[in-house]
């Protein structure tokens, strides 16, 4: 991952805590590095370093992980996140297909279970077989449960919020999973929206630096952004900032729940643009698709043929793209962003579209006068957001210095 490092920032006069946070951020950052260059970046005295260090060995969160080449000078010993003592749980939770995933505190991926529950399953048995694959999973590696730093838990959108046409009515956010998870696996849950997830997914694994600001735009059903801003997802006053579902990108003035008319909710995301298809009997036939497949099998098929060329698809997905690229750059504008992640299953088929798309209004945007602005696919993977909901964990508990 290309980023600048972290400016140094003098972490003299905190707390023993805040600084082995920080000292820590900087060698997950880095991936790896001496002592030497910790103590230069985070401009604090080679025998507070020295201390800081020996306790982050001595809980197993680093590791000296071997020397630097000899410039002439004598090899400096590397430190990096000690993968192999404490480990960090993520779920992803959709009606339909769920996720449980161990991983290591790099954020690297250890092993993961699928669980595929009926519609009409009731939440409790389904978190309760949610609760036992986390126990196998920790089992099959022979972890102790107390080795497990916590259990983070992606859920879609935001909670509280309700789309009457959304394509799933989410009890995830109705049901007090983080509750009842600990309960049943003794391990402390948390929980986050999907899309602040990938950020800090992103945040944590792709070795980006505290001062380097930058967004996720997630796509699932619904599309939000997760917006890392000095090292933490920004939530803004009830948790709902980077919710770019409701800005307005339509002339065509499609009215939305919200209220309002015109906004990417009900225009450019994967739910949108299924339902418009919907109504497309043409385009429908030509897909392959009957009347009633489900609002999923839709948008994948229209991205997918769109992805292979096909007229029509590509025109719609062209035109979902360039709603979507318009919040996009309605966000780094405002923010002053020069680095734009993509990621999310909604991405899957037809990404390069939507990273031409937004590429293109970002290269004519006001925010490219300043500087240029790189944006990137990142994973579409389904599971990635439960890989970030185990990076959450990892963020909150190892530097809690970003959120305190
Ligand atoms: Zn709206």
């Amino acid at each position: 991952m290309s980023t600048e490092p972290s400016a140094p920032q003098s972490l003299r006069g905190r707390s023993f805590a805040e600084t082995s946070s920080a000292v820590l951020d900087l060698i997950r950052s880095s991936g790896e590095i001496t002592r030497v260059e910790l103590s230069r970046r985070a401009a604090l005295t080679e025998a507070t370093i020295s201390k800081v260090v020996k306790d982050l060995l001595a809980k197993g969160v680093i590791v000296e992980s071997g020397r630097t080449e000899s410039t002439g000078g004598k090899p400096a010993t590397l430190l990096r996140l000690d993968t192999s003592t404490l480990w960090s749980v993520g779920v992803v939770l959709d009606l339909t297909h769920i996720v449980v995933v161990l991983c290591a505190i790099d954020g690297s991926r250890v092993s993961s279970i699928d669980i595929r529950p009926a519609p009409d399953d009731d939440p409790d048995e389904i978190l309760r077989r949610v609760a036992a694959a986390i126990l196998e999973l920790l089992d099959g590696r022979t972890i102790a449960p107390s080795s497990a730093i916590g259990i983070g838990v992606a859920v879609a959108g935001r909670r509280g919020y309700q789309d009457p046409e959304a394509v799933i009515t989410d009890w995830t956010e109705r049901t007090p999973v983080d509750i009842r998870l600990a309960e049943l696996t003794g391990i402390e849950v948390l929980l986050e929206n999907d899309a602040n997830c990938a950020a800090l997914n992103e945040f944590w694994s792709g070795g980006i630096a505290a001062g380097h600001d930058f967004a996720v735009v997630y796509a699932a059903d619904g599309i939000g952004a997760g917006i890392v801003i000095d090292g933490d997802v920004y939530r803004g006053r009830s948790a709902h900032a980077g919710e770019i579902g409701h800005v307005y990108v339509d002339r065509g003035r499609t009215p939305c729940w919200c209220g309002r008319q015109g906004c990417l909710e009900v225009t450019g995301t994967p739910q949108a643009v299924a339902r418009r298809v919907s109504r497309m009997p043409d385009l429908m036939a030509e897909l392959g698709l009957a009347g009633d497949a489900s609002p999923r099998s839709i948008y994948s098929a229209v991205a997918a043929s769109a992805a292979a060329g096909r007229p029509t698809a590509l025109a719609v997905i062209q035109e979902a793209a360039e709603y979507l690229a318009t919040a996009v750059v309605g966000m780094a504008n405002t923010l002053d962003l020069d680095l734009v992640f993509l990621a999310g299953p909604g991405f899957a088929d037809a990404g390069q579209i939507f990273l031409g798309a937004v590429r293109a209004a970002l290269d004519t945007s006001y925010v490219h006068t300043l500087h240029p602005v790189e944006v990137q696919l990142r994973s579409v993977d389904p599971n990635a957001a439960a890989v970030g909901a185990a990076s959450l964990v990892l963020h909150r508990r190892l530097t809690p210095h970003h959120t305190a």
